[in-house]
């Protein structure tokens, strides 16, 4: 019998920090709902979630990061907005050499709904990715941290999408894939 394979889940944002807004559907809400939604559909699995937030509250970098001691590796769950509103789908970003964590967001981006699924993985730069402080914790914990920017919710088509009720559920399957894909990389 092994061990479970520890992961953290970052619902991005809460109370205060809505994060993007569109129509009626609010980041930090969606964020959590799946993050939730997330860790029922990991049960059964080698994976032992661990969430950052379970409720409408915005944990400081250093909490959140408390809140997953131990994990392998992470997923910060994220929804976009652009002013472009043509700008669509689901995007994973990691940082520059981090291929546990590209791995992921490739098996996330990838094994999104039809409606979301893309291929689109970008490396953030240090940089860049301390100026994106408040998406990710990867600063404080120093764990492979795929990010999974789900959908925008400035585009037409992925809001469409998103007010169906189903979508939750298949946007966790897409994020699933990411963790069971970190989780057979680091469990192997
Ligand atoms: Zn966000």
């Amino acid at each position: 019998m092994t061990a479970g394979i520890i992961v953290g889940i970052d619902p991005g944002h809460g109370a205060s920090s809505a994060g993007a807004e569109a129509a009626g559907l609010v980041e930090k809400d969606l964020n959590l709902a799946c993050a939730l939604r997330l860790e029922a559909a990991l049960m059964g699995t080698p994976v032992v979630p661990v969430l950052t937030r379970r409720g409408d509250i915005n944990p400081s970098w250093a909490a959140r990061a408390e809140a997953v001691a131990g994990a392998r590796f992470g997923i910060s769950i994220h929804f976009n907005a652009n002013s472009d509103e043509t700008v669509c789908n689901a995007e994973g970003y990691h940082l520059p050499g981090d291929d546990l964590a590209r791995q992921i967001c490739l098996a996330g981006v990838h094994g999104m709904p039809i409606e979301l699924a893309s291929t689109k993985l970008f490396e953030t730069s240090a940089a860049g990715w301390k100026s994106r402080a408040h998406r990710v914790v990867s600063a404080f914990a120093p764990i492979p941290w795929a990010l999974i920017e789900v959908a925008y919710l400035t585009n037409f088509g992925d809001r469409a999408f998103l007010k169906t009720g189903y979508a939750l559920d298949e946007i966790v399957c897409g994020l699933r894939a990411a963790v069971m894909r970190g989780a057979q990389i680091v469990g192997g």
